[in-house]
């Protein structure tokens, strides 16, 4: 971490560089001369607070870019370093004054990164079969729950495990399998259908679409399921189009954008075909990608109108409920440990907050279960380093973070962690463990929390 990049020093060749070429094309270069150097931005970029280094700082990244475009440095592997080290969690952007959209240059530079990458001869399959033959393919990803199922529950697990089999992969991969939930072989629609009516005769306050994700679908089957229920008991009509897809955010944010293209247009036809006034996630990293698929699809003659209006009715589960919903009552004497008092924290969701601009929705939603006393963990707003899979490519990266936010977790001396987003609540259950807390916290979704402590 100490290679801090010299501008001057990569002063460019006389032969074009392909990629600074392909970045210069792709760019946006009123976008990149927008950012007047102020450097608000820095107090906000977890890199730039783990290094210290201008070039891990949202400002130092912005000025890397736009270097390569004006010819004043090649894209060499420093470069393609500090692009893949940033988080993408795009905390830089609300504090910046002049409005700079980091995240599509960011999402720009990786894309352009990646069709000049060579990769080692076992990446490129892997890409292939995660990006194009698994994720946008619901049944492919029912079929890895099926397996994923077996391998927990036939013993095949517990006797790797025994065998310190896992202990030869990588640590981070060995520690997130044991904090893996249990896998799903039915998804939301195989348990409830379709449609779910809103609850108690009430005539219905809109009709929702639920947005259930592709990973979501098969880890976290249960907070899909109690996403509907909480809706419907909200007095929601819910569908689930069966047709949709992965949101696309995993192939955006890896430099995949043509695929994430396709996945956006076929949600938006899933959506349409629904008829539905809102579209409804309960992830904050694939929200944050449906309220911007009227970017993504800017270009496109024939999607840009209706991926505009999609994205304008893209609302988190608890944005909604605060919002329009007839919001049921919940306490803490309704849960299953029987506690009538708890105090409960929560780390922001970077996506939901920074993206979807809904911070407040579910803090706002967990003063109203009663017995519940909110704690506010210090530097809620800073990332957890989960971000998507950066915690499986930057792993060193990623635990400095989670480290740093234990720490703060600590201080709060609550009983529950809640998030937002899965990838969130995977890496504060790893943190929890880490940290050997697991006899006095827990760390739970949302929606889970709330519908445990529903009053029934
Ligand atoms: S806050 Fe915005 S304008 Fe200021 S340095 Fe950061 S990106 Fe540039
Ligand atoms: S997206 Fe996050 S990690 Fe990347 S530059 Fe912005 S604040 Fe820093």
């Amino acid at each position: 971490m100490n290679e801090a990049i010299s501008i001057k020093s990569r002063i460019a060749e006389s032969s074009p560089h392909p990629l600074a070429e392909r970045l210069k094309l792709t760019l946006n270069y009123d976008e990149l001369s927008n950012c007047i150097r102020c450097g608000f931005c820095q107090p906000a970029c977890p890199t730039f607070k783990e290094t210290g280094l201008e070039a891990a700082s949202p400002r130092g990244r912005i000025a890397l870019m736009k270097a390569v475009v004006d010819e004043l440095m090649v894209p060499d592997s420093s470069f393609v370093k500090q692009m893949d080290l940033c988080l993408g969690c795009r905390a830089c952007e609300p504090v910046c004054p002049a409005d700079v959209k980091y995240g599509q240059l960011l999402e720009a530079t990786r894309d352009a990164i990646e069709k000049h990458t060579v990769h080692r001869w076992w990446i490129k399959p892997i890409r292939k079969v995660a990006f194009q033959q698994l994720f946008p393919h619901q049944k492919r990803m029912r079929l890895l729950g099926s397996a994923l199922q077996l391998y927990q529950r036939s013993g095949i697990q517990g006797l790797l495990r025994k065998f310190g089999v896992m202990s030869l992969f990588p640590e981070t991969m060995s520690q997130m399998e044991r904090i893996l939930p249990a896998a799903s072989s039915k998804g939301v629609v195989e348990q409830l259908g379709t449609y779910v009516p809103a609850k108690n005769g009430l005539k219905p306050i809109a009709t929702v679409g639920m947005f259930r994700g592709c990973i979501m679908d098969v880890l976290f089957t249960e907070t899909n399921l109690n996403t509907v229920k909480l809706l419907s008991e909200a007095g929601f009509d819910v569908i689930i189009p069966e047709t949709q897809n992965c949101c696309g955010a995993l192939h955006a944010h890896s430099g995949e954008l043509e695929q994430a293209k396709n996945l956006a247009r076929k949600n938006i036809d899933a959506f349409a075909a629904a008829g539905v006034d809102y579209i409804i996630s309960n992830a904050g990293g694939c929200g944050a990608i449906l309220v911007e698929y009227g970017h993504l699809l800017h270009n496109d003659r024939d999607y840009a109108e209706a991926a505009i209006r999609f994205a304008e009715n893209v609302k988190d589960v608890s944005q909604i409920l605060m919002e329009k919903g007839h919001i049921p009552k919940f306490s803490m004497s309704n849960g299953s440990t029987g506690k009538g008092e708890a105090a409960i924290t929560y780390q922001d969701s970077c996506h939901l907050r920074n993206v979807m601009k809904a911070g407040n929705a579910p803090r706002d939603l967990m003063d109203r279960i009663e017995g519940a006393q909110l704690v506010e963990l210090r530097g809620a707003d800073r990332c957890c380093g989960s971000a998507g899979i950066y915690n499986l490519l930057q792993p060193e990266m990623s635990m400095d973070i989670l480290d740093h936010k234990m720490e703060h977790v600590k201080e709060t001396k609550a009983h529950y962690l809640l998030t937002s987003n899965p990838g969130c609540l995977l890496q504060m259950k790893l943190g929890i463990e880490r940290e050997q807390m697991t006899d006095h916290m827990k760390a739970v979704h949302i929606v889970d929390f709330l519908y445990e402590h529903l009053a029934k």
